[in-house]
C-alpha cells in the first residue's frame, strides 16, 4: 500500500467510523455468533499473493463485524464498559501513526514528560494528595501485580529479586471475598502462592470488615507468617462496594502492612465531589490505582498507577543493560523502569486529548448524568413490586433479580433470572452480565457508555420487564 493509497483509504475509513458510531445502536450489542461460525469462514492458510484493500474491508465487514460485541453500543450494560471518545479515538490514530516505542525518555522524550503532567492532572483531578506519582499501566491486573512485587521487595530489602524464595510460604496477603480475580492472580504471579490469600468475609454491604482484617493479621503474625499487604477494593467489581480505607489503612499503620487500593472502576467517580468520601483514608496507602480505559472515555488500554515511593518501584523493576543507558537519567522519567514490560505505547496522548477536549467539567458532568440515569433506574426497581435490589448502588452499577410474588425458591429464583438475563442478551438490544451475591443470581445493570442516554436506558428497562412477563411460569 502506498501513501497515496493509505491516505485514500484512511479518508473512506474515516466516514465508516464516524456512521459506526452514529449508527451503531442498528447492530445488536452482543455478538449473536455461534463457536467457531468466524473461524469457519476464513482461510486456514495465509496467503501468498497481495490482496485488494476493499476485498479485505469488504471481509472484514462481512466476516468480522457480525462476529463483534458492539462495546460502544449505548446499550452495552455488561461487565463495565471499555469507553471510547472521538479525542481518544483520534489520540489513538496519531499514536498509530507515530508508532513510537515510550520505554525511555530518550526512545520519545515528549511521551516521557506528556505522561510526567497528565498523571500530576489525574492526581489532581481524583483528590490524591500530592504525595502520590502517576505512572500508566496497561492494566489494573498489572498494577496491582506491580504493588504487590514491590511490597515484597522492599519487605524483604529487595533479596528475592536477587536470590529468589527460600521458604515459599512466608507471606500473606489480604482482601474481601468481593475483590477482583487480578488480585489471586498477582498472588500466585508474585510466588506468594493463592494459599497466602486472606479471602476476608463482607458486611451486608459487601465491603470487608476491618475488625476481620486485624484479626487475620495477628494471626498470621502468631503463626510466623508475614503480613505483607492489603488490597482493598474501592468499587468491586460485583456491586461496587467500597471497603472502608481510613479503617484499613490505619490497621495496616499500625502492623507495618503495605496497602494497595484498587479503584480500578470506581476511581472515576472521585472526580465528583459527592463521592470523595469513598477515598477518604487513602493518604494511608502505598498504591493506588484505577482505569481512565474503564470508565472515563480512553480507550483501553490506560491504567493509571499511583505510588508513594516511586524510587521503592524503580528499585523493584530496574534493569541496565548497556544498550539502555542514556546520559540523562538523573532529570527524566524512564518508566521502562515503573513497571513489566519494556516496550510502552504512547498511551498519555489520549488522556492529554480525553482531558482537554471534555475539560474536567465536561468529564464530571457526563460521570454525574450516569449515576443519575443509575439512580433513576434504582427507583423504579424499588417502586416495582416484583424486583429486588440485591446491594447498594452507590454510582451507576445496579445488581437486583426478578422476583415475582409466587416464587420463593431460591434455585428457581436463580434459574428464572439467568432465563431472563439470556433472553434479554438475545434480543440483541441490549447486553447485561450477571454477578453472584450472597450466593444469588443477580443482574448487573452497568449505566456508564460515552454516549448513553436516558431513553437507551429506559428502553431497556422496558425490553427488562417484558422478557420477564413473557417468562411467567403458567398460573397454577
Ligand atoms: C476491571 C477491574 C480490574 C481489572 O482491570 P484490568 O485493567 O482489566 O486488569 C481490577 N479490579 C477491579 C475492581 C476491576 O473492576
Amino acid at each position: 500500500m502506498n501513501n497515496e493509497d493509505f491516505r485514500q483509504h484512511a479518508h473512506d475509513l474515516v466516514d465508516w467510523m464516524a456512521d459506526y458510531l452514529e449508527q451503531v445502536r442498528r447492530y445488536p450489542v452482543k455478538a449473536q455468533t455461534e463457536p467457531r461460525e468466524v473461524l469457519r469462514q476464513l482461510p486456514l492458510e495465509p496467503p501468498d499473493r497481495a490482496e485488494p484493500f476493499e476485498r479485505l474491508f469488504a471481509d472484514f465487514e462481512r466476516i468480522i463485524l457480525p462476529g463483534m460485541t458492539h462495546w460502544q453500543h449505548p446499550s452495552f450494560h455488561a461487565y463495565f464498559p471499555a469507553n471510547s471518545s472521538p479525542p481518544s479515538i483520534l489520540a489513538e490514530m496519531i499514536m498509530a501513526t507515530l508508532g513510537a516505542q515510550c520505554m525511555s525518555w530518550a526512545t520519545s522524550p515528549a511521551a516521557a514528560e506528556l505522561e510526567e503532567v497528565v498523571m500530576g492532572w489525574l492526581r489532581q483531578m481524583i483528590g490524591l494528595p500530592k504525595g502520590f506519582t502517576g505512572v500508566i499501566q496497561d492494566t489494573a491486573s498489572t498494577a496491582t501485580l506491580c504493588s504487590l512485587l514491590t511490597a515484597r521487595e522492599q519487605v524483604t530489602k529487595y533479596e528475592i529479586n536477587r536470590r529468589g524464595f527460600d521458604n515459599d510460604d512466608r507471606f500473606a496477603v489480604y482482601c474481601s471475598t468481593e475483590t477482583h480475580s487480578s488480585i489471586e492472580k498477582a498472588v500466585k504471579i508474585a510466588g506468594f502462592g493463592a494459599e497466602s490469600l486472606r479471602k476476608l468475609p463482607v458486611d451486608d454491604r459487601f465491603a470487608m470488615r476491618a475488625d476481620l482484617l486485624e484479626e487475620a493479621i495477628e494471626e498470621d503474625r502468631r503463626a510466623g507468617r508475614i503480613p505483607l499487604a492489603v488490597v482493598a477494593a474501592l468499587g468491586t467489581t460485583g456491586s461496587t462496594a467500597v471497603d472502608p480505607i481510613r479503617e484499613i489503612g490505619e490497621i495496616c499503620r499500625r502492623h507495618g502492612v503495605w496497602l494497595h487500593v484498587d479503584a480500578a472502576y470506581a476511581g472515576t467517580a472521585l472526580l465528583l465531589d459527592a463521592y470523595r468520601w469513598m477515598s477518604e483514608g487513602v493518604e494511608l496507602a502505598d498504591t493506588f490505582v484505577f482505569n481512565p480505559h474503564k470508565w472515563m472515555f480512553t480507550n483501553f488500554d490506560c491504567s493509571a498507577y499511583f505510588v508513594k515511593d516511586p524510587a521503592a518501584l524503580v528499585q523493584t523493576f530496574e534493569i541496565l543493560p548497556e544498550y539502555l543507558k542514556t546520559g540523562e537519567s538523573e532529570r527524566v522519567n524512564n518508566y521502562r523502569d515503573w513497571g513489566i514490560q519494556l516496550g510502552r505505547r504512547f498511551r498519555a496522548l489520549k488522556l492529554w486529548f480525553v482531558i482537554r477536549t471534555y475539560g474536567v467539567d465536561g468529564l464530571r458532568q457526563k460521570i454525574r448524568a450516569h449515576i443519575k440515569m443509575a439512580q433513576r433506574v434504582v427507583t423504579l426497581i424499588e417502586q416495582h413490586p416484583e424486583y429486588e435490589l440485591l446491594a447498594p448502588a452507590p454510582l451507576n452499577v445496579i445488581c437486583f433479580r426478578y422476583r415475582p410474588a409466587d416464587i420463593d425458591d431460591p434455585g428457581a429464583l436463580d434459574a428464572l433470572n439467568e432465563r431472563l438475563l439470556e433472553a434479554v442478551n438475545a434480543t440483541g438490544k441490549a447486553y447485561l452480565t450477571h454477578t453472584k451475591l450472597d450466593g444469588r443470581y443477580t443482574v448487573r445493570f452497568v449505566i456508564g457508555q460515552t454516549q448513553v442516554t436516558d431513553e437507551d436506558v429506559l428502553r431497556t428497562w422496558k425490553l427488562i420487564t417484558d422478557c420477564a412477563a413473557l417468562l411467567r411460569p403458567p398460573a397454577q
